[in-house]
């Protein structure tokens, strides 16, 4: 039986550190700030939105909501993201995407000032994620390397497979993990053998956005198991992408779904948030 990876604990544990930086950031009058821009009036959007701000408020980090209609022009955005670059209240800017389709979702990322993009998807963050320099590193991939990081491993020279390839998650985690000096593999729709890819990991990441898409069967005995999916099925509940119940008779070490990798991506949001108010 695989060791569980909880990244609840893992990230309540963060949170409580997260809150003290704030405490000696406030004891020097800096009250680190974040901007939470909604588009529209999506469910799933608003839910994410809503649990960032709970949190933000938990670790004593203000937050500043905005919400616009969906029918909102691209320009409205754009002026609201000009006057939020230079509040100085404000170190933090979260753009919940995706945003309408009138919307360039690009255009509006690359409006975000550098110095404030919290969520490491403008361009400048991920040039600096790529080059190795300093800089905001986005918030699924540098959670997943949190959790990696928790149980001890040593990721030098350990073949790392990476299913799915978005900006969000897979691009990104793989640089974070050629930079710990594991041996990359990143894999996707068009990969020729799946199956054999995975089985030469010593890390799996899954990022597909399939329930429970990788059986037991692929991964390979004693293997580090992160799934990042999140899958609503049928009847409501919500699974990864990977089919937990096998594999965890055969996995090392695994992220269940829910309370793996999802409690982490808003502490790294959180994280990032005083890392800029720290930087201001
Ligand atoms: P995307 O849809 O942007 O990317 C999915 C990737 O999976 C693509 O690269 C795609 O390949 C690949 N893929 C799809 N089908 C297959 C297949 N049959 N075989 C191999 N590869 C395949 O998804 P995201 O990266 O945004 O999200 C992935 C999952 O992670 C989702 O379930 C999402 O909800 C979850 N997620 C969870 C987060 C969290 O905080 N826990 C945060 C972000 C995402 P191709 O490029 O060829 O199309």
């Amino acid at each position: 039986m695989a060791n569980l990876i909880d990244g609840k604990a893992l990230a309540a544990k963060i949170r409580n550190e997260i809150a003290k930086d704030v405490e000696a950031l406030k004891a020097r009058n800096i009250n680190p700030g974040l901007a939470v821009v909604l588009v529209g009036n999506d469910p799933a959007s608003s839910l994410y939105v809503s649990s960032k701000k709970k949190a933000c408020a938990k670790a004593g980090i203000e937050s500043f909501s905005y919400e616009l209609p969906a029918s909102a022009s691209e320009k409205e955005l754009l002026d609201l993201i000009g006057k939020l670059n230079s509040n100085g209240k404000i170190h933090g800017i979260l753009v919940q995407l995706p945003l309408p389709d009138h919307m360039d979702e690009s255009r509006i990322i690359n409006a975000i000032s550098p110095e404030k993009d919290v969520d490491g998807f403008h361009p400048v963050s991920v040039g600096r994620l790529v080059l190795g320099e300093p800089g905001f590193r986005s918030c699924t991939p540098a959670g997943i390397m949190e959790l990696i990081d928790s149980t001890e491993i040593d990721i030098k020279g350990k073949r790392a497979v990476i299913v799915g390839r978005s900006n969000i998650v897979g691009k990104p985690l793989a640089f974070m993990l050629l930079e710990r000096h594991a041996t990359v593999t990143i894999c996707h729709s068009k990969t020729a053998d799946l199956k054999g890819e995975v089985r030469n990991a010593d890390i799996l990441i899954a990022a597909i956005g399939r329930a429970r898409f990788i059986g037991g069967d692929w991964i390979k005995p004693g293997a580090m198991v992160i799934d990042v999916g999140i899958n609503r099925l049928d009847d409501g509940r919500i699974v990864g992408d990977v089919d937990f119940d096998s594999a965890k008779d055969v996995a090392g070490a695994i992220t269940p779904v829910p309370k793996g990798v999802g409690p982490m991506t808003i502490t790294m949001l959180l994280k990032n948030t005083v890392l800029s108010a720290q930087r201001s």
